[in-house]
C-alpha cells in the first residue's frame, strides 16, 4: 500500500530501534499538533491551610489514535529535539489561557515552559497573546521553569523573565532541587514559587534525610519571601509532615490527578472548605 511505502521512506537504514521509535512520535506529534489533538489536563494546588484549591497546573495530554494516552515524558523530550515544542507550548499556553478565564477570579493556572521556548526570542509577545485573547488577568497566569533554564546564564532569559514579571505574570521554579543550580543563580533570577520535587516528598516521614532536605528547601523559599508548593504529594503522612514544616501549597494523587477541562469547573463549584479529601476519589486520567 502506497501509505505504507510512504511510512517506510521516513526510517532511514540503521536507525536503531529507539531512533525509530523517536521518529515515528516526531511524525504523529507534526500530526497531533496540526489537528488540534494535544489538551492540557489540569491538576490542583492546594493550599495547605485551608484545603482550598488556589489553581491548576496545566498538564500536556496526548490521546494517540493507536497507542491512547502517550505520557508528555516520552514525547516533550522528541518535541524539544525537533523544534516541536515551541508549537506545542504555544498552544497549551492559548489553551490554558481560555480555561482558566472562566474560573472563578482568585484561581490561578500554571504552564510549563521548556528551555528552549527561551531562545526562540518571541516568548513574551506568545505569551501576550494568550492573555490578550483569552481576557486572563496576568496575575492568574503562572509560568513554570527549571533550574536548567538558570543553567543557560543568559542575559537575554534574564531580561524574557523580568519583562515576564513586569506584566504580572508569576514565575514558578520547577522540580526544585534536582537541576544543578547554585544558590547564587536563585538571587540573580526573579521568580514568585519554588515547587519541592516529588522526589523529596517521597519517603518523607518515614525519612529523616528526606525531611531535612525538604526542611531546608522551606526554610529557603521563606527566606527568600517565595510561596513553597510540594509536588507529588500522596500520602496523609506526607502531607502531615508538609503541613508541620510550614510548606504553604501541595499537589498530588492524593488531592487529584489531572483532569479534562470539562471537570475542572464542577470541581471549583464543589470546593467547600478545609476538608482536601473531598477532592480524593481521583479518577484515572487515561
Ligand atoms: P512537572 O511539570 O513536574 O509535572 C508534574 C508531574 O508529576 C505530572 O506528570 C503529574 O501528573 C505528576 N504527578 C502529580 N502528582 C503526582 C503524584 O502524587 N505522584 C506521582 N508519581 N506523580 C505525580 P506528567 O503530566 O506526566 O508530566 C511530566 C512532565 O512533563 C512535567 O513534569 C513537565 O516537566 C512535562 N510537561 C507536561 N506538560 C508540559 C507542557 O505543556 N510543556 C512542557 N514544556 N512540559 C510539560
Ligand atoms: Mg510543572
Ligand atoms: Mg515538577
Ligand atoms: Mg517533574
Amino acid at each position: 500500500k502506497n501509505e505504507q511505502r510512504g511510512t517506510f521512506s521516513f526510517f532511514e537504514a540503521g536507525m536503531d530501534a529507539r531512533a525509530q521509535s523517536r521518529r515515528k512520535i516526531e511524525i504523529d506529534l507534526r500530526d497531533a499538533i496540526q489537528n488540534d489533538v494535544l489538551r492540557p489536563y489540569y491538576q490542583p494546588l492546594i493550599d495547605l491551610s485551608t484545603g482550598r484549591i488556589t489553581g491548576f497546573e496545566a498538564l500536556v495530554r496526548w490521546p494517540h489514535a493507536e497507542r491512547g494516552m502517550i505520557s508528555p515524558a516520552e514525547f516533550i523530550p522528541v518535541a524539544e529535539d525537533t523544534g516541536l515544542i515551541n508549537a506545542l507550548g504555544g498552544l497549551m499556553l492559548r489553551r490554558a489561557c481560555m480555561d482558566a478565564a472562566i474560573w472563578p477570579d482568585e484561581v490561578r493556572v500554571a504552564v510549563n515552559l521548556s528551555p528552549l521556548q527561551f531562545r526562540g526570542g518571541n516568548l513574551l509577545s506568545v505569551v501576550m497573546d494568550a492573555l490578550k485573547q483569552s481576557g486572563l488577568p496576568p496575575k492568574r497566569l503562572e509560568l513554570e521553569i527549571t533550574e536548567t533554564l538558570l543553567l543557560e546564564k543568559s542575559s537575554q532569559v534574564l531580561a524574557t523573565l523580568h519583562a515576564l514579571r513586569a506584566l504580572g505574570v508569576r514565575i514558578s521554579m520547577d522540580d526544585f532541587g534536582t537541576g544543578y543550580s547554585s544558590l547564587s543563580y536563585l538571587r540573580s533570577f526573579p521568580f514568585d514559587k519554588i515547587k519541592i520535587d516529588q522526589s523529596f516528598v517521597r519517603d518523607l516521614g518515614a525519612n529523616p534525610d528526606a525531611q531535612a532536605i525538604v526542611r531546608s528547601i522551606i526554610s529557603l523559599g521563606m527566606g527568600l519571601g517565595v510561596t513553597i508548593t510540594a509536588e507529588g504529594v500522596e500520602t496523609e503522612a506526607e502531607l502531615s509532615c508538609l503541613r508541620s514544616e510550614g510548606c504553604h501549597e501541595g499537589q498530588g494523587f492524593l488531592f487529584s490527578r489531572a483532569r479534562p477541562n470539562v471537570e475542572i469547573v464542577g470541581l471549583l463549584k464543589a470546593q467547600c472548605g478545609v476538608d482536601s479529601v473531598a477532592l480524593g476519589d481521583a479518577t484515572e486520567e487515561a
